[in-house]
């Protein structure tokens, strides 16, 4: 790719929310894009996710953004011509104490207000739904049909290619060094490769933003935090079709259009280290959970087993906008949901970067929220 020393917009980080605001960016006008990322595509977090997606949250601003989000991944491979491994299979999430039912609940009344239409189902529906379902423990369960999955892998190079197409510049092995600001505005970018002149510069370094951001004298409030997933060999068809997910039990399950089963639960302790390291005791927990949910996997084997970093913020909600340093915008802090967000997150910001009125407010995503002690805690977060 041809190295330029000035571009427009220079977006720091090229995982999926890089990536998707950098196609939504030359989509809308700006066509002098550079995205700069010190590995290679889907390295970061993106390439190390369960990649499902919903619309089933408990705060208006992320049902707002889940059904947004949906609203595009519908719409993907028409638009790339490509497949971005889209599967509906919904969400079933299960409660396991009746204050926990009515919290979701709750959250199903504010989904329903905006158009979701998630619903409570019985537990013989829910077998209906996830054929080998043991769950006779759980109080209640509510779902959504429209949730699901895609291919992160695939959904990150459509966009990228799509990018490409339009204009858009990506460098891998490109790590960014340095942010100039000059009069309290971010000018440009040092990389490994040298120096790029910015009118804009964005910072989408998912759990690095804290580090990236202080290149210019900003602090984020964000950290790393390793979460661990695995994959089993295949079983049969219609084991769990849906992604099987308790906030109180601490799990996410789903099968995949081939066969395996991908899950995950959050780490003991959350640990916050960069190192993407792996632990026997997740191996050993998350298959008690597992084998106690989908009893027939009792004898079925781990094919792989990875970490990853969720972005977090202290209230787990992204943070994105402009900061006091001007021309120096963020998209980050998206926790365990940046793969479902970042089609609508890159639109919006896009939108707001070519004068144009943005699907959705997102202001209140501002960074500055946590000063002024705004904080939007989402309660449908393992
Ligand atoms: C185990 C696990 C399960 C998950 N499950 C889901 C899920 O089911 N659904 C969902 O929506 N989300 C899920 N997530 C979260 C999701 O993966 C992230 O929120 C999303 O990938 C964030 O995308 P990103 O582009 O911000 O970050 P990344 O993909 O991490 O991209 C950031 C990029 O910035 C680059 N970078 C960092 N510093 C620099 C620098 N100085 N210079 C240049 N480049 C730099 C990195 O190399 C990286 O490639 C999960 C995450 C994990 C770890």
């Amino acid at each position: 790719m041809e190295w330029k020393n000035k571009s427009d917009v220079v977006i720091v980080g090229g995982g999926i929310v890089g990536i998707a605001t950098a196609y939504y960016l030359a989509l809308l006008g700006r066509k002098d894009v550079t995205v700069v990322e010190k590995g290679t595509v889907c390295n970061g977090s993106t390439g190390r996710c369960g990649a499902g997606i919903r619309a089933q949250w408990g705060t208006e601003m992320n049902c707002r953004l889940g059904i947004a989000a949906l609203d595009i991944f519908e719409t993907l491979e028409g638009e790339f011509g490509m497949s971005v491994g889209l599967n509906q299979g919904g969400y079933l999430l299960v409660a396991y104490t009746e204050k926990e039912f009515e919290n979701l609940k709750k959250g199903m009344a504010l989904q329903n207000s905006l158009g979701i239409q998630s619903r409570t189902v019985t537990l013989a529906e829910a077998r209906e739904i996830c054929p080998a379902l043991d769950a006779s423990d759980a109080a209640g369960f509510t779902y959504h049909a429209r949730d699901g999955h895609a291919d992160p892998f695939l959904t990150a190079f459509a966009y990228l290619e799509a990018a490409k197409k339009l204009g858009v510049s990506y460098h891998r092995n490109t790590e960014c060094t340095g942010i100039t600001v000059r009069g309290g505005k971010a000018t440009g970018v040092d990389t490994a490769k040298g120096h790029i002149d910015a009118d804009v510069v964005i910072n989408c370094s998912g759990a690095y933003s804290q580090i990236v951001a202080k290149f210019a004298g900003v602090d984020l409030p964000n950290w790393g935090e390793r979460h661990e997933i695995m994959v089993t060999e295949p079983v049969d068809d219609g084991v769990c079709p849906p992604m099987l997910m308790s906030f109180s039990g601490n799990y996410y399950i789903q099968q995949r259009p081939h066969g395996s089963i991908i899950c995950g639960m959050s780490p003991a302790g959350h640990p916050q280290d960069f190192r993407n390291r792996t632990t026997w005791q997740f191996i050993t927990e998350m298959s008690r959970v597992l084998n106690k949910l989908l009893p027939v996997t009792k004898d079925i084997r781990v094919v792989r087993h990875w970490a990853g970093l969720y972005d977090m913020t202290p209230d787990g909600s992204p943070i994105i906008g402009e900061t006091d340093v001007k021309n120096f915008y963020h998209s980050t802090g998206y926790s365990g949901h940046g793969f479902m967000l970042a089609p609508i997150a890159g639109k919006v910001l896009a939108q707001q970067l070519t004068g144009n009125t943005p699907d959705i407010d997102l202001s209140m995503l501002d960074y500055r929220r946590f000063a002024r002690g705004e904080l939007i805690l989402e309660p449908n977060i393992t």
